[in-house]
């Protein structure tokens, strides 16, 4: 039994009219780039859908198992090769569905027969493979309309084609159909589900990080390097700009009084991921921040922490329970590696009493007595900038579109 190709059946983008082709396109690139290391791939978008082909059965199965994570696709069928002999049609037969839960289930045989040389006849063939199926399957019964399995097959001149596993996908839009927004990425367990929810809604991500040597370390770093490896590996890559940030949060403890630092921090934050926002061509700020967590979580915090910005913050978890946050951590992979125990910045300098409603015009006073317009242009322009996934062969250049 040889897998050929991959039916992949699109998601959402099917309702989107005039943006369908874009979204196709942009579908196609997300898969080249995901299996970017597997040279054996062919990749073929069709306006209904696409088909993935290749010789080589390991890596055919690698698409199978890494397909379920790229947005913008709603379910796929691996397709099952047979010669043209319906001895072996029926045997493929046998073992494709010998493959699937079959307890309960209601089944079909349909056929199309596109190679009219071919010596059966259509009813012929369904009566063949369908008697053959039920013989050795007793537990499932035929159902014409809506069978929860149908065996698809397909005959051609050069092959038989079958089907019947659907494998669901993770749906969604194709990342980077939304363009483009900066996640502001912690070491926390909130900011990567942020992440990937935006994702998910077809947004491509770039990152950003701050990091206050020598009173966060390396092993912090490497947390959020794994996070982003992770974020990576949604059908888009992503650049992480990693912010040196002590000079600033210095800067900030000296100035305002202990109880409102955290505000200001924030304040800090965003005004240079505004910067790199710019510089980037993203369009909305993206965080991870949940009402009611944390003091700087109230409703009168995030106005103080907005202030100082125009572009529009995105927060995809304002509303989700902490306890949904974390089932979706361990979903895709985060959990284990955002619970290792190394700080990020804004822990170590939490004071022990945060203001939970800081004021807006008592934050601005005390910021007031300094410019820090300096030292955020300097906090950006020393960034260190590292591509995600970091190391794979044939990698693609993949060109900034948006
Ligand atoms: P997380 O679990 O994402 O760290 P949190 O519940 O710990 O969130 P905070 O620490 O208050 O909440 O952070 C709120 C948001 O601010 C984070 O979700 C993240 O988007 C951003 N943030 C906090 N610290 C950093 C950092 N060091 N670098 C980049 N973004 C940060
Ligand atoms: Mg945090």
């Amino acid at each position: 039994m040889k897998t050929s190709q991959i039916l992949v059946r699109y998601g959402e983008l099917s309702t989107k009219g005039k943006n369908r082709s874009s979204f196709i396109g942009r579908l196609r690139d997300n898969v080249r780039q995901t299996f970017s290391d597997l040279s054996s791939i062919r990749i073929k978008a069709e306006r209904d859908r696409m088909f993935i082909t290749s010789d080589n059965e390991e890596e055919i199965q690698q698409v199978i198992d890494r397909l379920p994570a790229v947005f913008g696709i709603q379910s796929f069928s691996p397709v099952i090769e047979a010669e043209l002999d319906l001895e072996a049609m029926k045997q493929t037969a046998f073992k494709v569905v010998d493959k699937l839960e079959r307890e309960g289930k209601t089944f079909k045989v349909s056929v199309k027969r596109p190679y009219k040389e071919f010596p059966h006849e259509k009813m012929e063939i369904m009566h063949e493979i369908g008697s053959h199926v039920l013989r050795n399957f007793p537990e499932l019964t035929v159902q014409m309309q809506h069978p929860d399995i149908e065996l698809k097959v397909e005959i051609r001149e050069e092959a038989v084609y079958m089907m019947a596993e659907v494998i669901a996908g993770a749906g969604g839009l194709p990342v980077g159909a939304g363009g483009k927004g900066l996640l502001m990425l912690s070491g926390g367990l909130d900011s990567p589900v942020a992440g990937y929810h935006m994702l998910k809604r077809g947004v491509r991500l770039e990152l950003i990080h701050f990091f206050s040597p020598p009173f966060t370390n390396d092993r912090a770093k490497e947390k959020v390097f794994d996070l982003a490896e992770k974020l990576s590996q949604f059908g888009s890559s992503v650049n992480l700009h990693i912010i040196p940030f002590t000079k600033l949060q210095q800067e900030v403890h000296k100035q305002v009084p202990d109880n409102i630092t955290m505000t200001s921090t924030r304040r800090m934050m965003m005004r240079v991921a505004d910067k790199v926002l710019e510089e980037t061509n993203c369009k909305a700020i993206i965080t991870g921040e949940s009402l009611g967590q944390v003091a700087s979580q109230t409703l009168e915090s995030l106005n103080a922490i907005n202030a100082v910005t125009h572009t529009p913050v995105l927060r995809p978890l304002i509303a989700v329970d902490k306890l949904d946050i974390i089932e979706t951590a361990q979903k895709i992979g985060t959990y284990d590696i955002s619970i290792r125990p190394f700080e990020d910045c804004c822990t170590i300098f939490t004071p022990a009493n945060p203001k939970t409603k800081p004021k807006l015009e008592k934050v601005e006073y005390y910021e007031n007595f300094v410019s820090f317009d300096e030292l955020i242009q300097e906090a950006v322009d020393q960034r260190e900038i590292v591509k995600f996934p970091r190391v794979k062969e044939n990698e693609m250049v993949y060109e900034d579109l948006l």
